[in-house]
């Protein structure tokens, strides 16, 4: 059977990695988190200190992705059944998920040659097939062709309080207003870039989870994927 390739995009903090990561576990796929390749940049500028006044240093941070002193990597965790993200060979999962990273992220990943060096990766990782890549333009710029494309979008209220809900249990002390406006923010910031803004591409399938469990959703989502893989054969 044909091994697809499956997009799912869509709005910040809208349970994509959920329903991409429940999708692949139905079809034994791998799994490729592309928010997290954007959040490891986004830590290196970080503790490389190279946020100076508010700005970025693009000539460093530039060199030091084409020095290949970037190094992004997934590496699965048989205790905890997920894949963790590594930055030259450090676990950084926790790391990037905190609010300080939230808040960079978004910046980060308008700058063209970042995108240009993740976008080059994440085609080389899922190019043989049997892949759920979840990001923001994985169906319309990463893998145009995908067999199948979902776009993922919930009311943003609801989407924030799931975050906060989500932070608050892992001890983060946040509260619900800045996950509010961080999440508009980095849609905001998404849907406006120049360089592969985040829009449903035109034969995605919209996905609207407001009302929806993670399991319904995931349900909707692997009928899809069935009936795609049927018509392949
Ligand atoms: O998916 P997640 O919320 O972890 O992504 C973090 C940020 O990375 C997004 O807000 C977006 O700015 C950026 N991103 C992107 N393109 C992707 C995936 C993520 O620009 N394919």
């Amino acid at each position: 059977m044909k091994k697809l390739i499956i997009a799912v995009d869509g709005h910040s903090s809208c349970g994509k990695s959920t329903l991409a990561k429940d999708i692949a576990n139905y079809f034994n796929y791998k799994y490729i988190d592309t928010g997290a390749m954007y959040r490891a940049v986004t830590l290196y500028v970080i503790e490389n200190n190279l946020l100076k006044d508010g700005k970025i240093d693009e000539n460093t941070l530039k060199k030091d992705l084409e020095a290949g002193k970037i190094q992004i990597d997934f590496k699965y965790n048989p205790e905890l059944k997920k894949s963790e993200t590594l930055l030259n060979d450090k676990n950084i999962e926790n790391k990037i998920r905190g609010i300080e990273v939230s808040n960079l992220v978004s910046p980060v990943a308008v700058i063209p040659f970042v995108r240009k060096k993740l976008v080059d990766l994440q085609r080389e990782m899922g190019k043989e097939g049997g892949i759920v890549m979840d990001g923001r333009d994985i169906g319309t710029n990463v893998f145009p062709d995908a067999d199948l494309k979902i776009f993922l979008t919930a009311d943003a209220e609801v989407r924030a309080k799931r975050r906060y809900d989500e932070l608050k249990n892992k001890g983060e002390d946040v509260s619900l207003q800045e996950i509010v406006k961080n999440i508009k923010e980095r849609d905001y910031i998404d849907s406006h870039r120049k360089t592969n803004p985040l829009i449903q591409a035109e034969d995605a399938v919209l996905l609207d989870n407001t009302n929806l469990t993670m399991t319904e959703q995931a349900k909707i989502a692997i009928k899809l994927a069935e009936n795609k893989c049927k018509e392949e054969q």
